[in-house]
């Protein structure tokens, strides 16, 4: 239709705006290639802003300038002025590898998972870091938060209409997709612990930067994840202390830039001296352990089985995952009395987080808890370890990556003997004010949110 209220030159800027934003590419829209073929027989080849899935493939400008200076320079900035006179300037490196980053090491370095977090210690030493920690401490919290976000939710969910279906709030893909598209529809349902990421930010900004006698901003914290959602979940607001100008993740580098450092030194894996993973009270990691579950720290394993028992005085010996409409939408229920008591869900990928949307717009999503994470098959399969170079998907990389995981010993975060000490010592309690303000942050519709009425699912 001719607007009849502009000018020629404006009215063809106009379109060729609106031309550019129209036309995003098909084959940049969706990350998983079964996904992407299987949208190419459903597409043409066009897709429009009202479609869009927020999944973090493509960014602002201005997340996209910040996003840049979390890169390699930025680290070697500061490991290069640790070497200068000006002591003032030197600050403390310490990394915190995720557990998910592991197994991409273990097979590109052909070792076992415990064996490769040894070397990817050794090689962060090497380059000036000084402690490299275990981040397994801070997934332990989050899970247990989340199992008590759980039984406070099933307690008021008659006078809490936002109670369920309580949402995982680990996946930072996931989240920023929540607060930006879909706004409160799902908002109030994502549970409100923080990821394993940010507690490890807390854990070594305030408890270990306390230990050591150091303000926050004295201590540079790296931290290495599966994907390029970490770095914007380290930019969020709630992670930045006025005070000290700094935030609890300094940088955010993925398993995969991490390896092209290596590459560009063209350092081999036997030259890397081991050492073993720390902890933040000043030890080592004897055994690299896992949780039970998926390879994503298996929250609705252990919710499930937590909620079983508190609620229910059921002990779940084997939990048994039923397929729905593909292997990443699966269902786990509790039958007590012949009534299913608890209903919970794994939903991966854009494509079943979609189909579990229209579900909840149509008031047909009955679940009491989804695990959902942005990347099919889980972390493992993270943009920032799980693709070649051309941004195709590595699958027989992340089968092996999967088959190296599995045989790491698992752990319950209830056994982890460190959990309850720092509860007592640095949080003042498992139900303190200081716990709440610590493991736990709020998701809120964005306020660059478009508000997507015209949103087409
Ligand atoms: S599912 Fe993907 S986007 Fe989400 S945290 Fe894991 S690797 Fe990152």
């Amino acid at each position: 239709m001719k607007c009849e209220n502009c000018t020629k030159a404006e009215c063809s800027k106009k379109k060729k705006q609106d031309a550019a934003d129209a036309e995003l590419s098909v084959a940049q829209a969706l990350e998983d290639g079964d996904e992407k073929s299987e949208f190419h027989r459903l597409a043409d080849a066009r897709i429009f802003l009202s479609d869009c899935l927020a999944c973090g493939n493509c960014v602002t400008s201005e997340e996209g300038a910040k996003i840049f200076a979390q890169n390699q320079k930025a680290f070697f900035k500061v490991l290069s002025l640790n070497k200068k006179c000006d002591t003032s300037l030197h600050r403390l490196v310490v990394a915190s590898v995720s557990p998910q980053s592991v197994p991409y090491f273990a097979a590109k370095f052909q070792l076992s998972v415990c064996e490769a977090s040894k070397k990817i210690c050794g090689f962060l030493k090497s380059l000036g870091v000084h402690h490299v920690f275990d981040t397994t401490i801070a997934a332990d919290f989050s899970i247990l938060e989340t199992q008590r976000d759980f039984i406070q939710r099933f307690r008021r969910q008659t006078q809490d209409e936002h109670a369920f279906p309580m949402f995982a709030s680990a996946c930072p893909g996931w989240v920023q997709y929540a607060e930006r598209v879909l706004g409160d529809l799902v908002t109030p349902h994502i549970c409100t612990a923080k990821s394993p990421q940010q507690i490890m930010g807390s854990l070594v900004k305030s408890y270990f930067a306390s230990q050591k006698n150091l303000a926050p901003d004295k201590i540079f914290h790296l931290a290495v994840a599966p994907c390029y959602d970490r770095k914007m979940e380290a930019l969020r607001e709630d992670y930045y202390t006025d005070l000290f100008n700094c935030r609890d993740v300094d940088c955010v580098l993925t398993s995969g830039e991490v390896m092209q450092i290596m590459e560009q030194r063209n350092i081999s894996v036997k030259e890397i001296e081991e050492f073993p993973l720390e902890n933040v009270f000043g030890g080592t990691t004897c055994q690299f352990v896992r949780h039970e579950g998926t390879s994503s720290d298996g929250y609705l394993a252990h919710v499930f089985r937590h909620a079983a028992k508190e609620l229910f005085g059921t002990e779940v010996q084997e939990i048994t995952y039923k397929t729905l409409k593909n292997k990443d939408f699966q269902e786990v229920c509790l039958e007590k009395d012949g009534e299913t008591v608890l209903r919970f869900a794994a939903a991966y990928g854009f494509r079943n987080i979609q189909n579990m949307v229209l579900k909840l717009r149509k008031g047909k999503f009955h679940y009491h808890f989804v695990e959902v994470l942005a990347c099919p098959g889980g972390c493992l399969n993270g943009k920032g370890q799980a693709q070649s170079a051309d941004g195709k998907p590595e699958r027989a990389q992340l089968q092996e990556m999967e088959a190296l995981f599995t045989n790491v010993p698992v752990q319950s975060p209830e056994n982890n003997p460190h959990i309850q000490e720092l509860y007592t010592s640095w949080l003042e309690g498992e139900e303190s004010q200081k716990s709440r303000e610590t493991l736990h942050t709020k998701y809120v519709p964005s306020s660059h949110s478009t508000a997507r009425v015209d949103m087409k699912w």
